[in-house]
């Protein structure tokens, strides 16, 4: 697009979201994706930033100047939809993606270029590792068992084959053992017909940019590759790429501060937000001293308050857990969550809104970008991982700004 016709459409963009905001996605560069929870029967709105995704790739790219800057993109990219945050990433840049199952791999290769890389962390199991291969997508090879079903496939192809080794550096978890690795040093002949075009580990304590064990992780990784045919070395996923240079190595495989995770808590968050979810008030009631609330009756009013009745619950992804810390927002005003959390609804008090400025059927944010996916985690004992991914089906999806020029 020339400059002019940019600035146009950013123009016409803000005027239709202002105008409509939130609940239909009518701009150009949004795109609603869920039909069988269409935005005007919907009780949530979940709205996902594709130019957020891509300034997060960006970012984590220039901050990895001698690394491939791969994305991980397993488990539906963390809850937000691989179909559409995949393509986003390849526009800002992206080459190489990792997924968990082969299955996710199989669908991704539907979404981004032939020419683009696609791994899978877990490898194959025995019988799939023939569709693994002939779909195009890369093995991590965990073991020495996945080590030897990819070179029989191999002979039988009579081509050699492209994988990535995965060692296990401390968390015990996937890859080689120390022994393994020694083993597989002594007998080379185990890895003919495979070409190793990555050896990668995974740090277990990068959260923690003090904690020596990530030290150590990346020492024990070095010893065991030296030992090894010599091909380019991964360690660091999100948090990793800010412990410093010397663990980016060839390849940094960043997923959750793609999706604007915090890497660590030792400083302000420099990644962008991504999602906002945006959650109907079906109901609000006057309750008088003595009132109680939710499920268990856990909750009593201790005068008179007013109450909205939400419309998500935990079989949408707000976890029960939550209910004592959790709150919703509305124009900036804090609405602390009152009882027990349902199953497709919650109780929040908006006694502090004054009357007539919040009406049935106006919504209230329960993620947007001053309260995160980070401060929800930390509301319901968990991270923020486990809130982007247990992120309800019901919800009505946008995706904005689907025109990365823009
Ligand atoms: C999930 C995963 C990643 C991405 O981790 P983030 O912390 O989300 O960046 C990278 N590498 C491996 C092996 C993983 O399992």
């Amino acid at each position: 697009m020339r400059l002019i016709d940019r600035i146009f459409h950013r123009l016409f963009v803000k005027v239709l979201e202002s105008k409509y905001s939130g609940w239909l996605a009518v701009a150009s560069s949004c795109v609603s994706v869920s039909p069988d929870w269409p935005a005007h029967r919907a009780g949530a709105i979940l709205t996902v930033d594709l130019a957020a995704i891509a300034a997060n790739y960006r970012l984590l790219d220039a901050r990895t100047p001698g690394a491939l800057c791969a994305a991980v993109v397993k488990a539906d990219a963390y809850g937000l939809g691989a179909a559409q945050v995949a393509p986003a990433l390849e526009q800002a840049g992206a080459r190489h993606f990792f997924v968990a199952h082969v299955d996710e791999g199989l669908a991704l290769r539907q979404w981004v270029s032939p020419a683009t890389q696609i791994t899978v962390l877990h490898g194959a199991r025995p019988e799939a590792v023939e569709d693994c291969v002939r779909s195009g997508l890369r093995p991590v090879l965990n073991s020495l068992e996945q080590i030897s079903q990819l070179q029989s496939l191999a002979k039988q192809l009579d081509r050699p084959l492209d994988a990535v080794l995965q060692l296990d550096t401390g968390m015990s978890r996937f890859g080689l053992s120390g022994a393994d690795v020694q083993r597989l040093a002594q007998e080379p002949e185990r890895l003919t017909g495979i070409s190793l075009s990555l050896i990668m580990s995974h740090l277990a304590c990068a959260d923690t940019p003090e904690n020596p064990a990530n030290a150590d992780q990346l020492r024990t990784l070095q010893t065991y590759a030296a030992l090894l045919p010599k091909a380019p070395l991964s360690l660091a996923a999100s948090s990793g790429i800010f412990l410093g240079e010397a663990f980016h190595q060839s390849l940094v495989r960043p997923g959750a501060a793609l999706y604007g995770i915090a890497p660590n808590t030792s400083g302000p968050n420099p990644l962008a937000p991504v999602v906002t979810l945006q959650a109907h008030i079906l109901q609000i009631r006057q309750l008088s001293k003595g009132d109680r609330v939710g499920y268990g009756l856990t909750w009593q009013a201790d005068g008179p308050r007013r109450v909205a009745t939400i419309a998500t619950g935990y079989a949408d992804g707000f976890a029960r857990q939550g209910a004592a810390k959790g709150c919703a927002w509305f124009r900036g005003q804090r609405l602390p969550l009152l009882g027990r959390v349902s199953m497709d609804s919650m109780t929040v008090d908006i006694s502090a809104i004054p009357e007539g400025q919040i009406t049935a059927d106006d919504t209230v944010d329960l993620l947007n970008d001053a309260y995160g996916v980070d401060a929800l985690a930390a509301a319901e004992g968990t991270i923020g991982y486990e809130v982007l991914t247990s992120l309800g089906r019901r919800y009505h999806r946008v995706y904005k700004n689907t025109e990365q020029n823009i």
